[in-house]
Formats: C-alpha cells, sequence, structure tokens
C-alpha cells in the first residue's frame, strides 16, 4: 500500500479521496489554487501545497506544479478525481515516468477512450452494441451526405474529443446538415482544439443507462449494476439513480456480463463507466468514461462497495478484493447534484454561505466540501454538493428523498435544491417514466 497519496483536485470529490485515504492509513496532500486556501480537503489533509492562480489552467490543470508537489511532499500516487487532469492520458506518463503512480487505467487505455470514434470502434471490436453511425470521421460535406442517406434523419453530428455536452448538434433534415457540421466543428475546435467529427443516428426517446465496471489490471473485472442518468440539462447529468427503474435482472446480467467481459479483454485496470443510451429494449454504447464519476455513490449505496478505496487498492497492486458472485444489489439509491446556481436560470451564484444545515438520518449521505461561512470562488464548477439517498426500494428511497430536500438549507447563495423539490412531487418522476428529453420539457413549461 502506498504511504502517501497526492489528491490532485478540489471541492467535494477532493474530500471523498481524502476520506477513502484515511480509513486506509494512507497520508494525504491536497492541493490547491490560492482561491481554495479555506477548503475543506485543504483544512482536513496531513500536507498541503498551493499550486497557482485561481484559474484552473494555472493551478490544477498545471501538471509541472502538480509534479513538484508530489517531489516536494514524497507522494507515491496520484488520485485525479474527475475532471481536470483525470482523463489526461499525457499527465498519467509524465507521472510514470517520475515514478509516480496515477491511480486509474493505463494511458493507453485513457488515450483510445478519449477519442469517441476509437472509443466507440474498440466497443465494436469487444462485442458491444453501439449506436448506428458513420464508421470513422467524417471529412467532407459530401461524405457526410452521403453517410446521412444511409443512417436517416434525424442525425447527431459529434465531435470525437467531445465532452460535457459540447460539439454535439442535431441535423433534422439534409437541409441542417451542412450546418450542423460547420458548428459541431467550429465549437469542437474552440472547446478541444479537435475538429474532427462523426456521424450518429439520433435517438428519439431513449434513456441514459450506464454501466459501472471495475478492473484490476490483472484480467479480473466485475460489472457493478447500472445508473439512469436521464435527467439531464443540455446533455448534463443532474439526478441519477441505481438501480435503473426499467431495467430488469435478465437484461441487466446479460449487458453487465458483456461489459464485464470487454474489461476483462482490455485488462482494465481500477473504475470506469460503459455509457449507453437504451432504446426499445437495446442499448447502444456512446462512450466510456475511464475514472470515478460524479455518481459513483448511488452504487457504492446499493453494493456497500467503496469505489475509491478500490481504486486505491487496485493501483497498489492488489487484485480485485471480490468477485462478480459477491456483488450484490441493495435497495435504491438516487442522487441529486447540488449546484450553486439560480433554480431556473442555471445562472451560477458563487459568495458566501450564511447558513448550512444538511439533512440527516438512515440511508442519508451528503457528499460536500462546503460549510457554514465558505465563500464559494467564482471559478470553477458549480456543483457545490450531492444529496444520495438510499431507501429499500425505490418508493421509500422518494419518500426519503423528499423529506431530506425539505431538511436541507443552504442560505446566501441560490442553490438547484427548489428544482429537486419539484422533481421529487412529479408524478412521471414517481413512476420512473423518463427519457433524456423528459427534464428539457418540465423546466420549459416551469418557465
Ligand atoms: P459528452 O461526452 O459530451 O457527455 P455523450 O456522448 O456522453 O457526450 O452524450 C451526452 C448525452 O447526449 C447523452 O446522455 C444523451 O442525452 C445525448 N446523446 C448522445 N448521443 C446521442 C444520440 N445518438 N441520440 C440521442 N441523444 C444522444
Amino acid at each position: 500500500m502506498f504511504s502517501k497519496i497526492l489528491i490532485a483536485n478540489r471541492g467535494e470529490i477532493a474530500l471523498r479521496i481524502l476520506r477513502a485515504c484515511k480509513e486506509l492509513g494512507v497520508a494525504t496532500v491536497a492541493v490547491h489554487s490560492t482561491a481554495d486556501a479555506d477548503a475543506m480537503h485543504v483544512r482536513l489533509a496531513d500536507e498541503s501545497v498551493c499550486i497557482g492562480p485561481p484559474q484552473a489552467r494555472d493551478s490544477y490543470l498545471n501538471i509541472p506544479s502538480l509534479l513538484a508537489a508530489c517531489e516536494i511532499t514524497g507522494a507515491e500516487a496520484v488520485h485525479p478525481g474527475y475532471g481536470f487532469l483525470s482523463e489526461n492520458a499525457r499527465f498519467a506518463e509524465i507521472l510514470a515516468a517520475h515514478g509516480i503512480k496515477f491511480i486509474g487505467p493505463s494511458a493507453d487505455h485513457i488515450r483510445i477512450m478519449g477519442d469517441k470514434i476509437e472509443a466507440k470502434r474498440t466497443a465494436k471490436r469487444l462485442g458491444l452494441p453501439v449506436v448506428p453511425g458513420s464508421e470513422g470521421e467524417i471529412r467532407t460535406e459530401e461524405e457526410a451526405r452521403r453517410v446521412a442517406a444511409e443512417i436517416g434523419f434525424p442525425l447527431l453530428v459529434k465531435a470525437a474529443a467531445g465532452g460535457g455536452g459540447r460539439g454535439m448538434k442535431v441535423a433534422m433534415t439534409e437541409n441542417d446538415l451542412d450546418h450542423a457540421l460547420s458548428t459541431a466543428r467550429s465549437e469542437a475546435k474552440a472547446a478541444f482544439g479537435d475538429d474532427a467529427v462523426y456521424l450518429e443516428r439520433y435517438l428519439g426517446k431513449p434513456r441514459h443507462i450506464e454501466i459501472q465496471v471495475f478492473g484490476d489490471g490483472q484480467g479480473n473485472a466485475v460489472y457493478l449494476g447500472e445508473r439512469d442518468c436521464s435527467l439531464q440539462r443540455r446533455h448534463q447529468k443532474v439526478w441519477e439513480e441505481a438501480l435503473a427503474p426499467t431495467i430488469t435482472q435478465a437484461q441487466r446480467e446479460q449487458i453487465g456480463e458483456r461489459v464485464a467481459e470487454a474489461m476483462r479483454i482490455l485488462r482494465y485496470e481500477g473504475a470506469g463507466t460503459i455509457e449507453f443510451l437504451y432504446e426499445n429494449g437495446e442499448f447502444y454504447f456512446i462512450e466510456m468514461n475511464t475514472r470515478l464519476q460524479v455518481e459513483h455513490p448511488v452504487t457504492e449505496m446499493i453494493t456497500g462497495i467503496d469505489l475509491v478505496n478500490e481504486q486505491i487498492k487496485v493501483a497498489s497492486g492488489e487484485k480485485l478484493s471480490f468477485s462478480q458472485s459477491d456483488v450484490r444489489f441493495n435497495g435504491h439509491a438516487i442522487e441529486c447534484r447540488i449546484n450553486a446556481e439560480d433554480p431556473a436560470t442555471f445562472t451560477p451564484s458563487p459568495g458566501r454561505i450564511t447558513y448550512f444545515h444538511p439533512p440527516g438520518g438512515l440511508g442519508v449521505r451528503v457528499d460536500s466540501g462546503v460549510y457554514q461561512g465558505y465563500l464559494i470562488p467564482p471559478y470553477y464548477d458549480s456543483l457545490i454538493g450531492k444529496l444520495i439517498v438510499h431507501g429499500r426500494n425505490r418508493e421509500e428511497c422518494m419518500n426519503r428523498l423528499r423529506r431530506c430536500l425539505d431538511e436541507f438549507v443552504v442560505d446566501g447563495i441560490n442553490t438547484t435544491i427548489p428544482l429537486f423539490r419539484a422533481l421529487v412531487n412529479d408524478p412521471d418522476i414517481a413512476s420512473g417514466n423518463y427519457d433524456i428529453h423528459w427534464l428539457e420539457g418540465f423546466l420549459a413549461r416551469q418557465a
């Protein structure tokens, strides 16, 4: 086991990782920008290093600063969390070159899955069902028209380097195609420095169902059930649940076994998520995330497995500590992403938290780095915490969630808590009858 781990992240996930390290008896190094000197994970870490000014590119994305922090403190491994450098293959390679373990998959696996065209090709080769679309990159308008005629409309132009819902444009008919192509390209170029795009059939009413996988890099891999993340705004997840309300045990086992087998073939190491769209009983691969995800706690709540603890253990060279037959799914869990945003317009609402009272009780987990008096800096993602609730079944989980949302008080800033209070009382949400477009429709009706 490592004796010291550097946490290359901030906010709730930095605290989440710190908690796992403490329980393993591993010393922790927090890194922070000048704007985050007062963060909870910095206060609780054994050591902390300031790595630069507020802008992420000068601090949390600054590889030389992070390397220097490792060398100064003697950290043996780096946990990247999610976002920032978590899917940066070069970072993983540079750490390896300095004898520091990147807690996550190999740089090769990060690279393959980070390019969506390559990822789709790999998924297909591994026997996973994919969304029908172009074989690879689409270079010209003529090629786009030819492939579009085969796939049919509506279709989606997607950026190979895409992420966070950016670089994705719908073409309803052939008339929209050129425009969708050029806007997706320029958005991708601006956001990712790479304008490669491909075409995919646009599914009308799918659900977003993703499967948590876990491997030890030594050929052992398991699936840990699915999460339904269909409630999205601008392709960004808002509410996640496990297990999915619509998937049967037989379907779960079938798709789960297929992805676990794919991970065994790859000799995949650590936590990963295979994202699918699910429509009319069929799964269609869209992408793989080679890291821990924001919504990982719902899986932890139904399996009792601490994913960060397992990540650290396999990174230190241990074999997977459990097998597929040890994995049991108990009850139901829901996560609400609490953002510092106006609940109607979603404009960010940084500032000082004057009063903070999180809910508690049986089956309730609040992952958050904020506290009363904390000043939310304006430079980063607006996620300030996650409310995760478990119940013996979905109905109990929803009742508990409703109760928790009533208890939750955050004063001084706007948060998305009122949105969740509305959602938990909606009949479609109560019945589990929603798809990836449902939330946008709901928000339009509220406006
Ligand atoms: P990103 O990496 O930007 O998050 P994804 O490929 O994971 O992009 O897709 C994000 C979301 O966009 C999905 O959860 C889904 O809501 C929507 N989406 C992606 N591909 C399709 C498709 N072929 N048809 C319909 N919706 C899609």
